[in-house]
């Protein structure tokens, strides 16, 4: 074929005669987006995403329907293409109205992937779940017990009745996952020969630890007390955390090899500086925030008075103080809560004194609850004025308060009410009122700088500080907050420090790119009106009146059975091919605005009539690719375009049920859909997303030999898929190669090794089973009554290689090849087998 030349991107290249300008950038490796292409079918150009510049034509040309000329010049990228690109895509965009990442993700500060390992669960695969969640968390035991659970807030099951338990569910495989004797334990890369400090060992600081010691470094960690866990330990109480469980989440940290150093003080034993002496190439700073907040009232100095922290510190350090007959707690966040609920085990009465209402507490709804079911007294509209009294703090000086205009935060500021002043005599007073990070410890030479919050001075999306070797998060990043943020904070700067070492340029570390149909006080009320009411579940609690001598773990979590029930209330809102969308991946690098072109309209019903194939047509982007691969590839043409402008949408012929057309179910619009359009239905009871391993098969039903790919996670199958012009098949593939494989989780399989016993199948290990099998081989060549059966499904080498053992080991020409393959799918109806299709039939294994 004619070579000729044409000049891209300034280079002189070499083309073949036919070959589109696509065809030649590709083979050169440059990178053009593209939707509606696929190498089997004709250009169509619809998304004209693949544009590129051409000398002395105006505008753009789709790159993937223009033919190489010789002499033509051609750009394929700059600032121009790429603005026009993205134009491209968020107008596609504007007809796409459905969720990428599922919102109670989204919500999550740690971005655990929450919708998969709800999956995970309904699928029985509490293993698979709990690495999902260390992907991002290394400490579902203390969340699944602690957190606030922001997720529940923004879950689409509000509107139908409560939000998915999602706490528990990750409370219930962390869990069995420390208790199963041989615990997760994730990859530890080679050693990279660089050592990383981190001080303070809260979440933060050893999430930090976790992500960085999997990457290769060898990681230091500095802590001031003589455990870690920092405010997990010492501040929240052990009702609700207990020790042992912290310890042992805390010790398949530290199980990947990091090195300890306790009782070490940064600013007092060791500086940042003297870190850089030591050889340390890169800090992690998460020192928390230690220093109680002042309630600037006269007397606070007085024997009597504590600070919350102070006192939880000194209650899980094991030296509980006296705090006497009647105690009052000043302050409403979860400090205050713990401090009241803990004074309450050592036998005192109780007060807290909050200057708002109930209703704008920072503390947990559920604690504050349960605080009261534990005989806390609550007094709110009231502040401390002043602690009078000589020597020891005898009562509290307090005024009533009421709301005024909204603060800062956003809640209604409390005003004084001149005159209402009031005492409340009392052994303790315990101020709760907030705590701050300490500059004092890291602040000195070469050491990082501290902002008016007294929180380290750094770039909260890089978590980077004004010192470029010294990364930080946590509580001293954001101040007093929550676990899951400190992780969050500690992985993110994790990610970080590593690109800073490995020299490459630090990106902010965001929410991933997500379309959404919208939060959930934006939905429409009737929108979830179909999907069946079902309880959610409740946990098992201590009763009271076992509660209040003793730090026994109060919550005691949901059971097997109701965790089952609990995964199967998810809706589901994510898309399954979340994290292999083209459109998405393309939406991500190109940056796209989602709000540039809104055509918002209620999301239209999902077509799920057919037994492998569900349609959703609110992710569709009208690229055309199903509806051209159906008519060109296939030669069926089940599919077409129907209606115009937003509303047009993929529909069957005659707009019937795909099952009634003479789609012959091949799924080859599946493996074309660049979207999560068109989607294989999963024989799983969640469809995902999963994040699967992949493993390029040869698919064995037929002699054909296509190449696919099997996705499974944890073993369990998922779905197959072709690329789109890879191979001799091309990407193409009959049903049984898109679909067939189904039987793996459909049918029941043999799945450890069994011998009979007494005439009953039990369980056995593989060398007591391969030798029950070569016995009985053995027994029955003996008496001369071997024979071999081929299995249908089996590829040809197989079933040559079966036809070899059993004429030269066995010593048997008694073969015979049995004619019904393991549960190729049913059939739908109009399921003609393409020509190309040809499962494990008889005529094919005997030709062996
Ligand atoms: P920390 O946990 O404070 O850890 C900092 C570590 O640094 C500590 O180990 C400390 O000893 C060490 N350190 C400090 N200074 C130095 C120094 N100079 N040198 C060496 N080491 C140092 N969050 C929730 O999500 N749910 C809850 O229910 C909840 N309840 C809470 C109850 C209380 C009473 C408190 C105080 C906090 C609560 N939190 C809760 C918040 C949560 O515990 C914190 O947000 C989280 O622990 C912060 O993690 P961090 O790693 O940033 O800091």
């Amino acid at each position: 074929m004619a070579l000729f030349e044409f000049s891209l991107d300034g280079e002189t290249v070499k083309a073949r005669e036919g070959e589109t300008i696509l065809d030649v950038a590709r083979r050169r490796g440059k990178r053009i987006p593209t939707l509606c292409h696929d190498p089997r079918l004709e250009p169509f150009s619809s998304c004209f995403l693949c544009l590129v510049q051409m000398e002395g034509k105006p505008g753009y040309v789709p790159s993937c329907a223009t033919k190489a000329a010789p002499g033509m010049k051609i750009v394929t990228d700059s600032p121009q293409i790429r603005i026009a690109r993205k134009l491209c895509l968020e107008l596609l965009m504007s007809a796409h109205n459905a969720d990428c990442v599922a919102p109670c993700r989204l919500q999550c500060p740690g971005n655990v992937d929450i919708q998969t390992y709800i999956a995970q669960i309904a699928a029985g695969e509490y293993r698979q779940a709990l690495e999902t969640i260390k992907r991002t968390n290394p400490f579902p035991c203390v969340c699944g017990r602690v957190c606030p659970h922001t997720c529940e807030i923004q879950c689409r099951r509000n509107k139908v009745d409560e939000p998915v338990a999602i706490n528990p569910l990750k409370r219930f495989v962390a869990d069995l996952d420390l208790d199963s004797g041989r615990p997760y334990l994730p990859e530890v890369a080679a050693d990279n020969g660089k050592k990383i400090a981190v001080v303070g060992a809260g979440p933060a600081g050893l999430t930090a630890a976790y992500y960085l010691r999997q990457k290769g470094y060898a990681v230091c960690v500095f802590e001031m007390n003589p455990k870690l866990g920092g405010m997990l330990r010492y501040g929240i109480p052990s009702y609700r955390l207990p020790d042992d469980l912290l310890d042992r989440e805390i010790e398949q940290i530290l199980a990947l090899g990091i090195e300890l150093r306790c009782g070490q003080k940064l600013g007092r034993d060791f500086t940042v500086h003297d870190l850089r002496e030591q050889g340390f190439e890169a800090v992690f700073l998460g020192v928390g925030a230690w220093t109680s907040s002042s309630m600037r009232v006269d007397g606070e100095d007085k024997p009597g008075v504590m600070a919350g922290i102070d006192y939880l510190f000194l209650v899980a350090s094991g030296r509980p103080p006296d705090v006497g007959r009647k105690v009052v707690v000043v302050g409403g966040g979860n400090t205050a809560v713990d401090a009241a609920r803990t004074a309450r085990r050592s036998g005192a009465s109780v007060t807290i004194l909050y200057r708002r209402t109930r209703a704008e507490m920072p503390a947990e709804d559920f604690e504050v609850d349960e605080a009261e079911r534990e005989g806390v007294e609550m007094h709110f509209l009231a502040a401390p004025v002043a602690l009078p009294g000589n020597g020891r703090v005898e009562r509290i000086r307090a005024i009533r308060m009421e709301l005024g205009e909204p603060d800062d935060s956003g809640r209604r500021r409390p005003v004084p009410i001149e005159g209402s002043e009031f005492e409340i005599e009392m052994d303790t007073v315990i101020a709760a009122i907030g705590q701050k990070p300490d500059p004092d410890c890291w602040q000195g030479d070469g050491a990082p700088g501290s902002t008016r919050w007294k929180t380290v001075e750094a770039d909260e999306r890089t978590h980077q500080t004004d010192v470029p070797w010294v990364f930080t998060g946590g509580d001293c990043l954001t101040g007093a907050a929550t676990a899951i943020e400190a992780i969050a904070g500690g992985r993110k700067a994790a990610i970080s420090i590593d690109r800073y070492l490995r020299g490459l340029e630090l990106l902010p570390i965001g929410k991933p790119f997500t379309d959404s149909i919208g939060r959930l006080e934006d939905l429409e009320e009737d929108l979830f009106a179909d999907v069946e009411r079902i309880p959610r579940a409740k946990g098992r609690k201590i009763k009271i009146n076992r509660r209040l001598d003793n730090f026994e773990e109060v919550e005691l979590g949901i059971d097997q059975a109701q965790v089952m029930n609990e995964s199967l209330r998810c809706l589901e809102c994510g898309c399954t091919v979340v994290d292999s969308c083209t459109l998405r991946s393309w939406c991500e690098e190109y940056d796209v605005d989602l709000g540039r072109f809104e055509a918002s309209s209620r999301p239209r019903p999902v077509v799920d009539d057919h037994p492998f194939v569900v349609y959703d047509p609110n992710k569709c982007i009208l690229c055309g690719r199903c509806v051209r691969i159906c008519l060109e590839q296939q030669g069926v043409g089940a599919l077409g375009f129907v209606n115009r402008g937003f509303e047009t949408t993929i529909q069957p012929s005659l707009g019937q049920p795909l099952l009634t057309t003479d789609c012959d179910a091949c799924g080859q619009c599946v493996n074309t859909c660049p979207t999560g359009a068109l989607d294989a239905k999963r024989p799983l009871p969640k469809p995902g997303p999963y994040q699967p391993d992949c493993t390029p098969v040869v698919c064995g039903f037929c002699g054909l030999g296509c190449r696919l790919t099997l996705e499974t996670s944890g073993g369990r199958y998922i779905k197959a898929f072709a690329e789109p012009g890879a191979f001799h098949n091309r990407g193409n593939l009959c049903v049984d190669g898109s679909f067939g494989h189904r039987y793996l989780e459909t049918v029941p399989c043999l799945v450890s090794p069994r011998v009979r016993k007494d005439s009953a199948m039990v369980e056995a290990g593989w060398p007591e089973a391969l030798g029950a099998a070569a016995g009985g081989l053995a027994r029955a060549r003996a008496d001369g009554g071997v024979a071999v059966l081929v299995n249908g499904a089996m590829t040809n080498e197989e079933a040559y290689l079966l036809g070899r053992l059993a004429r030269t080991r066995l010593r048997t020409n008694r073969i015979a090849f049995l004619d019904s393959p393991p549960q190729p799918p049913p059939r739908p109806k109009g399921g003609e087998r393409s020509s190309r299709s040809c499962p494990g039939s008889p005529a094919t294994a005997a030709s062996c």
